[in-house]
Order: structure tokens, then C-alpha cells, then sequence
């Protein structure tokens, strides 16, 4: 029987060295931010969905979406953020809901990186969910470092998402990331090595 497990966690929790040890390892490693990415660029469905609810003004002179604008725009407006969660949330569902059923044709064991996994109720899609953990203090302080960014730059950004400790009930299994990244793939590997 094949498996599919969903990896999740915060920003900066660790989840792109789990994936990236994946890979090298030979697995097939869905992300969904990338696919995001991928549909709003010029032509693909989220940049279609966007231009057609808020007009050519949103497009760049170089084609690209005006983020600033649209987060400007999504942002001041409530009725637009709901508009933008659910139609976007939709689109983004379908597209990964295709990938995912093409991967379960071919592989055996394959893994979902969705940060919103649990917000966005993801859950029942995978045999196992495993959370890449933090303690805020480390995870502050490795977003700090990686995005260059102020102690309240970081903050705000967690502040828009579940603190990780609320979604360590949800995991089947939490890798602490306290720890450096050696003890991180150490767990990786002794889960890897447990169900199969
Ligand atoms: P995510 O993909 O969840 O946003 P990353 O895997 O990019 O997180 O990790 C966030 C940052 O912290 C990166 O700069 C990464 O190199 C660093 N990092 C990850 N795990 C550790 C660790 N155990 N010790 C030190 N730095 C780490």
C-alpha cells in the first residue's frame, strides 16, 4: 500500500531541510508554496482568476502581478480578502489535488509540503502529517537570519499564522527542530526507516 504524507510546520520551522534531504533521498516532494508561485505567474490560473476580478491594474509593464498593489488592494478590504481566500484556496486545492493523484499512479511513498496544511484542513488527504517544531524563540530568530529581518518584522510575520505549539496535538508525528540539522534528518531517517 502506498503512503502520502503531508510535512508542515511554520515559517522558518525547518521544512525546507527536511524536503530538501527528501529528495536526495530519492522521493518525490510536492511544495506547495512552489505551486503557488507557479500559478500566479503571467498565464497560469491564480494570475487569470486575479486580473479578472480586480481589472489590468494589478498587471506589472512587465506582465507580473503588482503584489504590492494586490496585497494593498486584498488587504484594506475584507470582502476582498474572503473573496481572495476561497478563490484562491479553491484553485490552489484542485491543482494540488491533481498532483497529488498523478504522483499516487507512480510512487510509493510520497510527501506534500503544505504550510497551511492544518489551517486550510488539508489533514484527511495523508496516512501520516508530520510537523516540523520549533519553539518560537528559535523560530524568530532563524526568520530574523534567513529574510534579513527586524525582531518585529519576524513577529508579524508569525503573528499571521497558528503558533506551532497548537498544531503539535494535530501531527501523527512532531520533529523537534530545536536541535541542529544532523538531529533534525537523524528523526527524518528514523521515521523514513519506521513504517516501511
Ligand atoms: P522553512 O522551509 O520551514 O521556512 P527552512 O528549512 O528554510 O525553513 O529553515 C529556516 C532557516 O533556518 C534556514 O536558513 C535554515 O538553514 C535554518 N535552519 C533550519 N534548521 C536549522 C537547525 N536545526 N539549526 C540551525 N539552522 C537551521
Amino acid at each position: 500500500m502506498g503512503k502520502i504524507i503531508g510535512i508542515t510546520g511554520g515559517i522558518a520551522s525547518g521544512k525546507s531541510t527536511v524536503t530538501n534531504f527528501l529528495r536526495q533521498q530519492g522521493f518525490q516532494v510536492v511544495d506547495a508554496d512552489a505551486v503557488v508561485h507557479q500559478l500566479q505567474k503571467p498565464g497560469g490560473r491564480l494570475f487569470e482568476a486575479l486580473v479578472q476580478h480586480f481589472g489590468q491594474e494589478i498587471i506589472l509593464e512587465n506582465g507580473e502581478l503588482n503584489r504590492p498593489l494586490l496585497a494593498r488592494r486584498i488587504f484594506s478590504n475584507p470582502q476582498e480578502q474572503e473573496w481572495s481566500r476561497l478563490t484562491q484556496g479553491e484553485i490552489i486545492r484542485e491543482e494540488l489535488a491533481t498532483l497529488r493523484n498523478q504522483l499516487a499512479q507512480t510512487e510509493v511513498v510520497f510527501f506534500m509540503d503544505i504550510p497551511l496544511l492544518f489551517e486550510q484542513d488539508y489533514a484527511s488527504w495523508f496516512d501520516e502529517t508530520w510537523l516540523v517544531y520549533v519553539d518560537r524563540d528559535v523560530q524568530v530568530e532563524r526568520l530574523m537570519k534567513r529574510d534579513h529581518l527586524s525582531q518585529d518584522e519576524a513577529e508579524s510575520r508569525l503573528a499571521a499564522q497558528w503558533p506551532l505549539e497548537n498544531k503539535k496535538d494535530l501531527a501523527s508525528h512532531v520533529l523537534d527542530n530545536n536541535g541542529n540539522q544532523n538531529q533534525l534528518l537523524t528523526q527524518v531517517r528514523i521515521l523514513l526507516e519506521g513504517g516501511r
